[in-house]
């Protein structure tokens, strides 16, 4: 784990579904503000883990310092923005 790498959300994608909360193994996420994504233990986060932005149905998460390449999925589909 690193402090480098952890989810950024953008909220004008976000539709607050909550899933990324619930699903995070490592409590990244605030539980007590579900369903509203906010970051309060980014040093929990799993370097160059995707596995709650791969699932985000609005791809409203990117990383940190992701050198990867990796986009959201719904950046392939041009509708938003
Ligand atoms: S999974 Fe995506 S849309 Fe749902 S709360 Fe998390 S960031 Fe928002
Ligand atoms: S990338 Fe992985 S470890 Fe990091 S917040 Fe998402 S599910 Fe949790």
């Amino acid at each position: 784990m690193t402090e480098e790498w952890y989810p950024v959300i953008n909220m004008q994608r976000c539709t607050q579904c909550g899933f990324c909360i619930n699903f995070c193994p490592r409590n990244v996420y605030d539980k007590s503000r579900n369903p509203v994504p906010m970051v309060t233990y980014p040093e929990g986060c799993v370097d160059h883990c995707h596995g709650c932005g791969k699932r985000c149905p609005n791809g409203a998460i990117t990383y940190n310092n992701d050198d990867t390449g990796w986009v959201p999925p719904r950046d392939e589909v041009h509708d938003l923005e």
